[in-house]
Protein backbone atom coordinates (compact mmCIF):
# COMPACT_ATOMS: atom_id res chain seq x y z
CA UNK A 1 0.00 0.00 0.00
CA UNK A 2 1.26 3.70 -0.93
CA UNK A 3 2.23 5.34 2.58
CA UNK A 4 2.03 9.50 2.25
CA UNK A 5 5.27 11.36 2.06
CA UNK A 6 5.32 13.22 5.17
CA UNK A 7 8.09 15.56 6.24
CA UNK A 8 8.47 14.03 9.90
CA UNK A 9 9.24 10.18 8.66
CA UNK A 10 12.07 11.74 6.40
CA UNK A 11 14.69 11.42 9.03
CA UNK A 12 12.16 10.38 12.50
CA UNK A 13 14.28 11.49 15.21
CA UNK A 14 13.17 11.24 18.95
CA UNK A 15 12.42 14.84 18.72
CA UNK A 16 10.97 14.87 15.28
CA UNK A 17 8.63 11.82 16.37
CA UNK A 18 7.55 13.71 19.45
CA UNK A 19 6.93 17.03 18.06
CA UNK A 20 4.62 15.44 15.18
CA UNK A 21 3.13 13.55 17.01
CA UNK A 22 1.95 15.78 19.37
CA UNK A 23 0.72 18.63 16.96
CA UNK A 24 -0.95 15.55 15.28
CA UNK A 25 -3.13 15.23 18.08
CA UNK A 26 -6.87 16.32 17.42
CA UNK A 27 -5.36 18.29 14.34
CA UNK A 28 -5.18 17.32 10.57
CA UNK A 29 -2.38 15.81 8.61
CA UNK A 30 -2.77 18.63 6.18
CA UNK A 31 -3.06 21.73 8.66
CA UNK A 32 0.47 19.78 10.62
CA UNK A 33 2.49 19.80 7.85
CA UNK A 34 3.34 23.89 7.43
CA UNK A 35 3.42 24.25 11.22
CA UNK A 36 5.77 21.49 11.33
CA UNK A 37 8.49 23.14 8.94
CA UNK A 38 8.02 25.95 10.51
CA UNK A 39 8.79 24.91 13.87
CA UNK A 40 11.60 22.57 13.04
CA UNK A 41 13.59 25.61 11.01
CA UNK A 42 12.95 27.78 14.11
CA UNK A 43 13.38 25.13 17.14
CA UNK A 44 15.04 22.30 15.54
CA UNK A 45 16.63 20.46 18.52
CA UNK A 46 15.21 20.10 21.99
CA UNK A 47 17.93 22.40 23.75
CA UNK A 48 16.91 25.33 20.86
CA UNK A 49 12.88 24.81 22.11
CA UNK A 50 14.18 24.57 26.12
CA UNK A 51 15.56 27.94 25.55
CA UNK A 52 13.30 29.56 23.47
CA UNK A 53 10.89 32.28 25.53
CA UNK A 54 7.16 30.78 26.03
CA UNK A 55 5.93 33.58 24.34
CA UNK A 56 7.58 33.08 21.55
CA UNK A 57 6.74 29.46 21.31
CA UNK A 58 2.97 30.12 21.48
CA UNK A 59 3.62 32.41 18.67
CA UNK A 60 4.63 29.47 16.57
CA UNK A 61 1.95 27.42 17.53
CA UNK A 62 -0.49 29.75 16.67
CA UNK A 63 -3.61 29.31 14.96
CA UNK A 64 -2.97 25.07 15.84
CA UNK A 65 -5.79 25.52 19.01
CA UNK A 66 -5.47 23.21 22.35
CA UNK A 67 -1.74 25.39 23.53
CA UNK A 68 -1.42 23.31 26.17
CA UNK A 69 0.11 20.96 24.13
CA UNK A 70 2.90 23.98 23.06
CA UNK A 71 3.28 24.87 26.74
CA UNK A 72 4.06 21.26 27.36
CA UNK A 73 6.43 20.97 24.93
CA UNK A 74 8.21 23.42 25.91
CA UNK A 75 7.89 22.11 29.41
CA UNK A 76 9.00 19.06 28.34
CA UNK A 77 12.05 20.07 26.65
CA UNK A 78 13.26 22.23 29.88
CA UNK A 79 12.69 19.31 32.02
CA UNK A 80 14.38 16.89 29.32
CA UNK A 81 17.72 19.02 29.22
CA UNK A 82 17.54 19.50 33.07
CA UNK A 83 16.94 16.07 34.22
CA UNK A 84 17.80 13.90 31.16
CA UNK A 85 21.32 15.85 29.57
CA UNK A 86 19.29 16.95 26.36
CA UNK A 87 17.98 13.64 24.78
CA UNK A 88 14.79 11.56 25.41
CA UNK A 89 15.01 8.71 27.11
CA UNK A 90 14.40 5.22 25.26
CA UNK A 91 11.93 3.53 28.04
CA UNK A 92 8.71 4.01 28.62
CA UNK A 93 8.99 4.30 31.96
CA UNK A 94 11.36 7.44 31.79
CA UNK A 95 9.54 9.00 28.65
CA UNK A 96 6.16 9.17 30.97
CA UNK A 97 7.41 11.08 33.58
CA UNK A 98 8.09 14.10 30.71
CA UNK A 99 5.33 17.03 31.13
CA UNK A 100 2.85 16.44 28.44
CA UNK A 101 3.90 13.13 27.03
CA UNK A 102 1.31 10.03 27.23
CA UNK A 103 0.94 6.41 26.58
CA UNK A 104 -0.14 7.07 22.51
CA UNK A 105 3.11 9.73 22.18
CA UNK A 106 5.50 7.25 24.37
CA UNK A 107 4.82 4.30 21.78
CA UNK A 108 5.42 6.57 18.92
CA UNK A 109 8.44 7.73 19.90
CA UNK A 110 9.67 3.63 21.01
CA UNK A 111 8.48 2.07 17.70
CA UNK A 112 9.39 4.92 14.94
CA UNK A 113 12.48 6.72 16.68
CA UNK A 114 14.17 4.04 18.43
CA UNK A 115 12.46 1.19 16.43
CA UNK A 116 11.48 -0.74 19.61
CA UNK A 117 8.90 -3.23 19.54
CA UNK A 118 5.41 -0.82 21.69
CA UNK A 119 2.32 -0.35 20.05
CA UNK A 120 1.17 3.57 18.98
CA UNK A 121 -2.47 3.29 19.35
CA UNK A 122 -4.06 6.47 17.65
CA UNK A 123 -7.43 6.70 16.40
CA UNK A 124 -6.82 4.95 13.22
CA UNK A 125 -5.26 2.45 14.71
CA UNK A 126 -8.31 2.06 17.32
CA UNK A 127 -10.96 2.19 13.93
CA UNK A 128 -9.15 -0.25 11.37
CA UNK A 129 -8.35 -2.80 14.88
CA UNK A 130 -12.06 -2.46 15.94
CA UNK A 131 -13.44 -3.29 12.40
CA UNK A 132 -10.72 -5.86 11.67
CA UNK A 133 -11.58 -7.67 14.55
CA UNK A 134 -15.26 -7.21 14.49
CA UNK A 135 -14.74 -5.75 18.49
CA UNK A 136 -18.08 -4.47 19.65
CA UNK A 137 -16.76 -3.11 22.97
CA UNK A 138 -17.23 0.92 23.43
CA UNK A 139 -14.08 2.57 22.84
CA UNK A 140 -15.08 5.50 25.10
CA UNK A 141 -14.19 2.52 28.19
CA UNK A 142 -10.97 2.63 28.92
CA UNK A 143 -11.07 -1.21 28.96
CA UNK A 144 -11.74 -1.31 25.47
CA UNK A 145 -8.98 0.62 24.98
CA UNK A 146 -6.45 -1.27 27.27
CA UNK A 147 -7.63 -4.22 24.99
CA UNK A 148 -7.23 -2.93 21.71
CA UNK A 149 -3.61 -1.74 22.91
CA UNK A 150 -2.95 -5.26 23.97
CA UNK A 151 -4.23 -6.42 20.79
CA UNK A 152 -1.84 -4.00 18.98
CA UNK A 153 0.92 -5.40 21.04
CA UNK A 154 0.36 -9.09 20.03
CA UNK A 155 0.42 -8.42 16.31
CA UNK A 156 3.72 -6.13 15.99
CA UNK A 157 6.52 -8.61 14.71
CA UNK A 158 9.89 -8.39 16.68
CA UNK A 159 11.50 -7.61 13.43
CA UNK A 160 10.48 -4.14 12.27
CA UNK A 161 7.64 -3.57 14.37
CA UNK A 162 7.59 0.03 13.30
CA UNK A 163 6.44 -0.86 9.57
CA UNK A 164 3.52 -2.73 11.27
CA UNK A 165 2.42 0.29 13.08
CA UNK A 166 2.88 2.55 10.22
CA UNK A 167 0.65 0.29 8.00
CA UNK A 168 -2.28 0.54 10.52
CA UNK A 169 -1.73 4.14 10.81
CA UNK A 170 -1.56 4.42 7.15
CA UNK A 171 -4.32 2.39 6.51
CA UNK A 172 -6.81 3.74 9.02
CA UNK A 173 -6.15 7.75 7.44
CA UNK A 174 -6.30 6.96 4.09
CA UNK A 175 -9.10 3.24 3.67
CA UNK A 176 -10.39 2.05 6.71
CA UNK A 177 -11.31 5.85 7.31
CA UNK A 178 -14.94 7.10 9.06
CA UNK A 179 -16.30 5.84 6.16
CA UNK A 180 -14.56 2.57 5.22
CA UNK A 181 -13.23 1.93 1.35
CA UNK A 182 -14.01 -1.61 1.88
CA UNK A 183 -13.74 -2.61 -1.68
CA UNK A 184 -10.20 -0.76 -2.17
CA UNK A 185 -8.75 -2.15 1.35
CA UNK A 186 -5.82 -4.65 0.97
CA UNK A 187 -7.09 -6.76 3.95
CA UNK A 188 -10.64 -7.17 2.98
CA UNK A 189 -10.31 -10.90 2.51
CA UNK A 190 -9.45 -11.16 6.34
CA UNK A 191 -11.34 -8.27 8.20
CA UNK A 192 -14.14 -9.49 10.31
CA UNK A 193 -15.98 -6.36 10.71
CA UNK A 194 -16.60 -6.67 6.03
CA UNK A 195 -16.72 -10.13 6.23
CA UNK A 196 -19.87 -9.47 8.52
CA UNK A 197 -21.44 -6.35 7.13
CA UNK A 198 -20.49 -4.54 10.32
CA UNK A 199 -17.50 -2.13 8.97
CA UNK A 200 -19.70 1.01 8.61
CA UNK A 201 -21.31 0.85 12.45
CA UNK A 202 -17.50 -0.19 13.94
CA UNK A 203 -16.46 1.14 16.18
CA UNK A 204 -19.19 1.80 19.16
CA UNK A 205 -19.01 5.05 20.92
CA UNK A 206 -20.97 5.61 23.41
CA UNK A 207 -20.49 8.95 24.55
CA UNK A 208 -20.57 11.55 22.28
CA UNK A 209 -19.44 15.03 23.77
CA UNK A 210 -21.89 17.75 23.41
CA UNK A 211 -21.26 20.80 21.85
CA UNK A 212 -21.69 24.20 23.57
CA UNK A 213 -22.81 27.57 21.47
CA UNK A 214 -21.26 30.85 23.43
CA UNK A 215 -21.94 34.34 22.16
CA UNK A 216 -19.07 37.02 23.03
CA UNK A 217 -19.66 40.90 22.07
CA UNK A 218 -15.90 41.85 21.24
CA UNK A 219 -14.95 45.81 22.19
CA UNK A 220 -12.42 46.79 19.70
CA UNK A 221 -11.42 49.44 21.47
CA UNK A 222 -8.79 52.02 19.95
CA UNK A 223 -7.35 55.41 20.74
CA UNK A 224 -5.32 57.08 18.31
CA UNK A 225 -3.45 54.15 16.70
CA UNK A 226 -3.61 51.87 19.53
CA UNK A 227 -6.19 49.03 20.41
CA UNK A 228 -6.78 47.41 24.07
CA UNK A 229 -5.64 43.79 24.09
CA UNK A 230 -5.31 41.61 27.19
CA UNK A 231 -3.15 38.36 27.52
CA UNK A 232 -5.06 35.26 28.80
CA UNK A 233 -4.25 34.88 32.59
CA UNK A 234 -2.53 31.64 33.00
CA UNK A 235 -4.01 28.17 34.04
CA UNK A 236 -7.21 29.35 31.80
CA UNK A 237 -7.67 27.80 28.22
CA UNK A 238 -6.35 30.61 26.46
CA UNK A 239 -3.27 31.55 28.67
CA UNK A 240 -1.09 33.23 26.78
CA UNK A 241 -2.86 34.39 24.10
CA UNK A 242 -3.77 37.88 23.18
CA UNK A 243 -7.44 38.63 22.68
CA UNK A 244 -9.52 41.85 22.38
CA UNK A 245 -11.84 42.87 25.16
CA UNK A 246 -15.02 40.85 25.46
CA UNK A 247 -18.31 39.62 26.75
CA UNK A 248 -20.05 37.11 27.76
CA UNK A 249 -23.80 37.37 26.19
CA UNK A 250 -26.93 34.80 26.50
CA UNK A 251 -27.86 35.16 23.07
CA UNK A 252 -26.89 36.01 19.94
CA UNK A 253 -27.61 40.10 20.33
CA UNK A 254 -26.68 43.37 22.08
CA UNK A 255 -27.59 47.04 21.55
CA UNK A 256 -25.03 49.78 21.05
CA UNK A 257 -26.22 51.52 24.06
CA UNK A 258 -25.65 48.30 26.04
CA UNK A 259 -22.86 47.61 24.83
CA UNK A 260 -20.81 51.28 26.26
CA UNK A 261 -22.41 50.63 29.56
CA UNK A 262 -20.61 47.33 29.70
CA UNK A 263 -17.70 49.32 28.62
CA UNK A 264 -17.84 51.70 31.06
CA UNK A 265 -18.84 49.49 33.87
CA UNK A 266 -16.18 47.18 33.95
CA UNK A 267 -13.28 49.63 32.12
CA UNK A 268 -14.63 52.94 33.11
CA UNK A 269 -13.83 53.76 29.25
CA UNK A 270 -16.04 56.78 27.87
CA UNK A 271 -16.13 55.16 24.27
CA UNK A 272 -17.97 56.68 20.89
CA UNK A 273 -19.22 53.98 18.93
CA UNK A 274 -17.98 53.35 15.04
CA UNK A 275 -19.38 50.44 13.57
CA UNK A 276 -19.82 46.83 13.81
CA UNK A 277 -17.64 44.35 12.37
CA UNK A 278 -18.68 41.01 11.00
CA UNK A 279 -19.38 38.01 12.60
CA UNK A 280 -16.48 35.58 13.34
CA UNK A 281 -16.75 32.05 14.51
CA UNK A 282 -13.96 30.01 15.96
CA UNK A 283 -14.41 26.39 17.95
CA UNK A 284 -12.16 25.46 21.09
CA UNK A 285 -12.34 22.45 22.93
CA UNK A 286 -16.27 21.57 22.94
CA UNK A 287 -17.56 25.23 22.23
CA UNK A 288 -18.21 26.90 19.39
CA UNK A 289 -18.25 30.64 19.94
CA UNK A 290 -19.41 33.01 17.94
CA UNK A 291 -17.96 36.76 17.96
CA UNK A 292 -20.04 39.70 17.96
CA UNK A 293 -17.34 42.68 17.20
CA UNK A 294 -17.85 46.26 16.99
CA UNK A 295 -15.32 48.94 17.01
CA UNK A 296 -15.10 52.05 19.37
CA UNK A 297 -13.14 54.98 20.03
CA UNK A 298 -12.09 56.65 23.01
CA UNK A 299 -10.47 60.26 23.62
CA UNK A 300 -8.49 59.37 26.32
CA UNK A 301 -6.60 56.11 27.41
CA UNK A 302 -6.16 54.47 30.88
CA UNK A 303 -3.74 52.02 32.29
CA UNK A 304 -5.82 48.50 33.21
CA UNK A 305 -4.98 45.65 34.67
CA UNK A 306 -4.22 42.81 32.21
CA UNK A 307 -4.43 44.75 29.47
CA UNK A 308 -1.61 47.14 27.27
CA UNK A 309 -2.59 49.46 24.31
CA UNK A 310 -1.03 47.80 21.33
CA UNK A 311 -0.61 49.13 17.93
CA UNK A 312 -1.27 46.73 14.99
CA UNK A 313 2.16 46.57 13.91
CA UNK A 314 2.68 45.23 17.27
CA UNK A 315 -0.53 42.96 17.16
CA UNK A 316 1.18 41.14 14.35
CA UNK A 317 4.35 39.86 16.79
CA UNK A 318 2.27 38.59 19.30
CA UNK A 319 -0.13 35.01 19.40
CA UNK A 320 -3.69 35.80 19.22
CA UNK A 321 -6.95 33.40 19.76
CA UNK A 322 -7.91 32.19 16.36
CA UNK A 323 -11.39 34.26 16.16
CA UNK A 324 -9.97 37.14 17.52
CA UNK A 325 -6.86 37.15 15.12
CA UNK A 326 -9.32 37.18 12.13
CA UNK A 327 -10.73 40.06 13.77
CA UNK A 328 -7.30 41.80 13.48
CA UNK A 329 -6.47 41.06 10.30
CA UNK A 330 -9.74 42.89 9.50
CA UNK A 331 -8.77 45.45 10.92
CA UNK A 332 -5.65 45.52 9.73
CA UNK A 333 -7.01 45.13 6.30
CA UNK A 334 -9.84 48.42 6.19
CA UNK A 335 -6.69 50.84 7.75
CA UNK A 336 -4.77 49.39 4.82
CA UNK A 337 -7.45 50.12 2.57
CA UNK A 338 -7.77 53.69 4.14
CA UNK A 339 -3.82 53.92 4.19
CA UNK A 340 -3.81 53.31 0.15
CA UNK A 341 -6.79 55.65 -0.33
CA UNK A 342 -5.28 58.30 1.21
CA UNK A 343 -2.07 58.17 -1.31
S1 LIG B 1 -12.02 -4.05 4.88
FE1 LIG B 1 -13.03 -2.13 5.33
S2 LIG B 1 -13.40 -2.18 7.53
FE2 LIG B 1 -11.89 -3.77 7.08
S3 LIG B 1 -9.94 -2.77 7.43
FE3 LIG B 1 -10.42 -2.57 5.25
S4 LIG B 1 -11.44 -0.59 5.07
FE4 LIG B 1 -11.46 -1.16 7.23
Amino acid sequence: MAKRELPWRKNPTPYAVWVSEVMLQQTQVSVVIPYYKKWMLRFPSIKILAQASQDEVIKHWEGLGYYSRARNLHAGAQQIMQQYQGELPRNAHELLKIKGLGAYTVGAILNFAFHQRAAAVDGNVIRVLSRYFALEDDISKPSTLKNITHIAEKILPDKTPWIITEALIELGATVCKKSPLCRQCPVKKHCQGYLQGKAEQLPIKSKRIAIENLYRAVAVIKHEDSFLIQKGKKGRVMSDLHEFAYFELSDQKIEEREFQEKIYQTYQLHTTFSSWLPQEQHGFTRFRVTLLPALFHVQKKRLIQGFSWLTLQEMQNVAFSAGHRRVMNRISAENQCILTEMK
